[in-house]
């Protein structure tokens, strides 16, 4: 039995009465950035169908899957809108790869930051510059690092709201939402890729392991991050908001 259905979420509960009461308090751009995940799937869904003026970017960092570009274009092709594609800076993958080789991120920590940095943290700057809220899709029981995520945080690193609509929903609840909806999601989910990242550094995981540990799962870490979502003192929120 499916724990929710579109109709039956109380005001504010439901997360697309969120989106739109955050969008009717704050006056500037609002971003949603995707990497056509389950969770940014249901927000798309739910900005889309709802009509609401926050705008869509990806990060396409040349590294993704093939079916996370075939998820991209379907889900145009269903909502009838583009998703703004921000790519890194060409010289700095070049000068990178010069220097690291094209996996260099497999050799050292500090190199697979240095990827992550000019693959997606650089191009986040640009596709946030200007925004007064910026909306994902982190979950609190996504991770050991995440349980602290509230719906609504001050991020003092961007001087910008951070908001996470789906901050209290389960997994299972955003599976079961886009199944009884007909959201598009990436058919590697069905394959064990719980957590879908770039092609080398995402692999499927086993049943019983963390959702994220198959991110950069050599490392050993089991909760590691990208930088998206992580400060300058490593804290992935920093507060709530006023
Ligand atoms: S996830 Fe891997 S390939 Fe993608 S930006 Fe980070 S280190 Fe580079």
């Amino acid at each position: 039995m499916l724990a929710h259905t579109s109709a039956d979420f109380l005001p504010l509960i439901d997360p697309s009465d969120r989106l739109a009461d955050l969008r009717g308090r704050l006056p500037g751009k609002i971003v949603l950035t995707t990497s056509f995940g389950i969770e940014d799937q249901a927000i798309t869904h739910f900005i889309f169908s709802r009509g609401l003026e926050i705008e869509i970017a990806t990060l396409d960092t040349g590294r993704l899957f093939p079916s996370t570009y075939t998820l991209w274009d379907q889900t145009e092709q269903k909502y009838g809108h583009r998703i703004r594609a921000f790519y890194p800076d060409a010289v700095a993958v070049s000068d990178m790869v010069a220097d690291a080789g094209i996996n260099g991120f497999y050799h050292s920590k500090e190199a697979r930051l240095a990827c992550c940095n000019a693959r997606k943290v650089e191009p986040l700057n640009r596709a946030l510059a200007g925004a007064e809220a910026w909306v994902t899709g982190l979950r609190s029981d996504q991770s050991g690092q995440r349980t602290a995520v509230p719906l609504e945080a001050w991020d003092a690193d961007r001087n910008i709201v951070k908001f996470a609509p789906l901050f209290d929903w389960s997994r299972g609840e955003v599976a079961d939402f886009c199944a009884v909806e007909g959201v598009p999601v990436n058919a590697l989910h069905a394959e064990g890729f719980l957590s879908i990242g770039c092609q080398p550094c995402t692999r499927a995981v086993a049943l019983g392991e963390p959702e994220r540990a198959g991110r950069w799962w050599w490392e050993g870490q089991g909760d590691s991050e990208c930088g998206l979502h992580v400060g300058a003192d490593g804290k992935l929120f920093r507060g709530k908001a006023a």
